[in-house]
This record gives structure tokens, C-alpha cells and sequence, in this order.
């Protein structure tokens, strides 16, 4: 399995939409103070209008309405138990562990003591996760395994993912998560169902649109960017992810599928909406 190597100062999609992160998502937030995101490398395409933002890829779709993404849900993460002493895995520093929930979702979060965060800073970005992929922190928080968990830093990556870790830097906001949330579901589709991974290169030659700049570099990683297209599209609204699967049908076939097939979705019922989302209109 191939971790993710999310480099922070490389993702200017990710970081792009963090500055996009206006105030009613903080508001969303809980009254603590968040984890500063690093500073963008291009402020001047953040200070660009929307519409004057020609979509050449599936990211410039997505970054005019991200910025409420996860503002309207309505669950709240709670603590279930802890802290429990632990040693970290990657590197055996100190760190505690609680146990939270989310909604029906029932998850660890391993919290290194370097980091000086708390799991209300952590919960801030979990909040704001759409239903479907929540199911990403159950995968890695199964026995033996640390659930979501915060490094003071992983080698100059973001974030590393799959079905076995999540491990963020401070730094990473929800979008981090939800691209993470590509490899963790990816990865546990494959191990039923080898061929996923091909099968997604097949997509991405079929839509013939790049996803983001990121993703145009390997296959798993524009699996991963268009997972964070999909949650934006799912948390806006029926509207946008129709648009969506209209721009690109093959991967948005491809990636409801890993949502079934990783148990994030249930195949008998439509996509679910996040708690409060506006309501479909009628046909
Ligand atoms: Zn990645």
C-alpha cells in the first residue's frame, strides 16, 4: 500500500481552499483557537474573484463555494473516554488517546504531547466531515490501530493515509481529511477489489479533465483530489454534485462505488446529505 505523501507547501489546491475557510465555517468551529494553516504560496490567486477563474480543472469548480463546506452540520464530536497514556506509533514519543464520537460514528484520536493541541482542536476540522466519509475514521480506528493522529510534523508531508493510519500535522485542516479520506476508502475497496486503482485510470482517461495539479501526478493521488471535489460537491448541495457527475462521469461512477464497496455509503439509499443540508427540489 502507497501512504499518501501530501506535502503541505506543494498542495496549492489544498492550501488554496484553506484560505477559503471565510467566517461561517469558523463559526462552525469550536470556540477554540484553530492551528493557524501555513501561508499560501500563491496569495494573489486567492485574492482573485471567483468568476474570473477560468475552471481548466475540477478544483476551480469547487473553490467558489468552499468555503461553508461542513458549516451546516449538525452533529457535534463528543469525548467517549480518555486520555489513555500512549506511545505514538511512528516514533514511540509520548502522547494520549481518547475516544470520540461523531454523530453514529465511534473513533480514536492519538494526540502527541509535542504538539500541545487538545482533541477540541482536532474536532474543529472532524465537525465539518460530510456523513459518507466519517467512515474513514472508523477503518483507522480499528483494533491496534491510532484512529486520527497529530504529529508535530511528518517529514515536511501534510498528511500520510491509508487504511491502516491517519497522521496529520497540526496544520492540517478539514480538506486535508477529506483528501486523505481518497486514499483510507480507496484502499479498503482494493483489498475486496484489486483492480480498483486501474479501473480509476481508466475513468480519468474517459473524463478527459484534470481534477487538480496534485492529482495530474499519479493515479492514487487524483483518486484522492477528487474525493475532495465529491465532499464539497455532496456538502453544497443535489445541485453541485450533479454538475459534477456531468463534468466528470467515470471517476464519479468509480468513486460512489468505493463509497459503497468501503461501507461509507449505503448502496440501498441515495447519497446521504449532511444533517441540515437543504432539501432536493422537486423534479
Ligand atoms: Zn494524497
Amino acid at each position: 500500500m502507497k501512504p499518501c505523501r501530501l506535502l503541505g507547501p506543494v498542495v496549492t489546491s489544498l492550501l488554496w481552499l484553506a484560505t477559503g475557510l471565510a467566517s461561517p465555517a469558523s463559526a462552525a468551529d469550536e470556540p477554540v483557537p484553530a492551528p493557524k494553516a501555513p501561508k499560501p504560496a500563491r496569495d494573489a490567486g486567492a485574492e482573485q474573484a471567483p468568476e474570473a477563474v477560468k475552471i481548466e480543472r475540477l478544483v476551480d469548480f469547487v473553490r467558489p463555494f468552499a468555503a461553508t463546506f461542513g458549516a451546516s452540520n449538525a452533529d457535534v464530536p463528543k469525548l467517549v473516554s480518555g486520555p489513555k497514556v500512549v506511545a505514538m506509533p511512528n516514533d514511540k514519543s509520548p502522547g494520549r488517546q481518547w475516544v470520540a464520537s461523531l454523530g453514529t460514528v465511534t473513533f480514536k484520536v492519538t494526540i502527541a504531547d509535542a504538539t500541545k493541541l487538545a482533541p477540541a482542536d482536532v474536532f474543529a476540522h472532524v465537525r465539518r466531515l460530510p456523513v459518507p466519509y466519517r467512515r474513514m475514521l472508523e477503518i483507522v480506528s480499528e483494533d491496534g490501530k491510532a484512529g486520527l493522529a497529530v504529529y508535530p510534523e511528518l517529514g515536511g508531508a501534510a498528511a500520510h493515509g491509508s487504511q491502516d493510519y491517519l497522521n496529520v500535522i497540526p496544520q492540517a485542516n478539514v480538506f486535508v481529511l477529506v483528501h486523505e479520506c481518497g486514499h483510507v476508502l480507496e484502499q479498503r475497496t482494493t483489498r475486496g477489489a484489486p483492480k480498483t486503482l486501474e479501473a480509476w485510470g481508466e475513468a480519468v482517461a474517459k473524463d478527459r479533465v484534470s481534477v487538480s495539479e496534485y492529482g495530474d501526478t499519479v493515479v492514487h493521488e487524483d483518486l484522492a483530489e477528487f474525493a475532495l471535489v465529491y465532499a464539497i460537491c455532496l456538502d453544497a448541495g443535489p445541485a453541485r454534485l450533479d454538475d459534477l457527475r456531468q463534468r466528470s462521469p467515470a471517476r464519479f461512477a468509480q468513486w460512489e462505488a468505493i463509497l459503497e464497496a468501503s461501507g461509507a455509503k449505503d448502496p440501498a439509499k441515495p447519497t446521504p446529505k449532511p444533517p441540515n443540508a437543504p432539501k432536493s427540489p422537486p423534479r
